[in-house]
């Protein structure tokens, strides 16, 4: 939790849009031999435009793709059927995904996050006492608000509501359980974060998109590999490696030097090192 998932970061870091032509065209442009990119139809799943997507084969590789934005790649079973099967899978992870959740089939954790993210609160003690009713543990409730600060793409209700609706292991955290981090204020601006890797304390989310690497320029860092391991950095402006920040593994953001590197098991975190006498972590 303490780190982000990094894959590379996009021109325009949003998703491309998934339409026929456009889909078809960058498969050819990947695929080892062209000729074999085809399109699987499935005309249930291409018509859904809330939860369907359309799905193709090319080189042995099934690829499915959701109209909002997600993707599952596997191997390509090679008959009409287990294809089918496949993308009806995947159909029904989306629908289940996507359903619909009101503020009534949330836990007072999540109900008490929401308000925070609504009211932009520090935290959740922040709230009056009525908009975090049920919550007797504060760490917790900080550690849902964090997540979903993360998750949501808006600081709205609805938008929560959905990003709860697409991560259940977010949406079971509840009463019995301990946060496996507890927050800490980030080491650049105060607002509350989660995570320590090695001896760094992560920053927050919005602190997260800021580095800049010696030159001045904005930097992100992403892992090498499919598996989410290694670590290289590059400018946001032309996609160039930082060969500074990927070989020392320092940004700075709002002036404060960070240490960005490959976190423990893949993904890649930014952090600024802990002293002992103030570490939440209790060294
Ligand atoms: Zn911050
Ligand atoms: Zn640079």
């Amino acid at each position: 939790m303490s780190y982000r998932r990094a894959v590379v970061p996009t021109m325009n870091n949003q998703n491309p849009e998934v339409t026929r032509e456009g889909i078809t065209e960058r498969l050819v442009c990947k695929a080892d031999d062209p000729a074999t990119v085809e399109e699987i139809v499935h005309a249930g799943f291409n018509a859904d435009s809330h939860s369907g997507g359309l799905a193709f084969v090319s080189d042995r590789r099934l690829s499915i793709f959701a109209y909002g934005g997600s993707l599952d790649y596997s191997v390509d079973p090679g008959n009409r059927d287990d294809r089918v099967a496949a993308i009806e899978g995947f159909w029904r992870r989306q629908q289940y995904k996507n359903r619909p959740l009101a503020l009534a089939d949330v836990s007072d954790y999540h109900r008490a996050a929401i308000a925070a993210l609504e009211a932009d609160a520090a935290g959740i003690d922040e709230l009056p006492a009525q908009d975090r009713y049920g919550v007797t543990d504060i760490a917790l409730g900080n550690y849902v608000y964090v997540l979903l600060r993360r998750r949501a793409a808006e600081p709205t209700a609805d938008s929560a509501l959905r990003a709860l609706a697409a991560d259940d292991s977010l949406l079971n955290l509840g009463e019995n359980d301990r946060p496996p981090y507890p927050c800490h204020p980030c080491p650049v601006c105060g607002r509350l974060a989660i995570g320590r890797v090695w001896q760094y304390l992560s920053v927050c989310e919005d602190c997260y998109d800021k580095s800049i690497c010696e030159n001045g320029r904005p930097v992100a860092g992403y892992n090498e590999s499919w598996l989410g391991t290694g670590f290289k950095a590059v400018h946001l402006d032309d996609r160039s490696t930082c060969e500074q920040t990927t070989r020392e593994g320092r940004v700075w953001i709002d002036g404060i030097e960070c240490a960005i590197g490959e976190a423990k098991f893949g993904g890649v975190y930014i952090g600024v090192e802990d002293t002992p006498a103030s570490s939440p972590y209790g060294e």
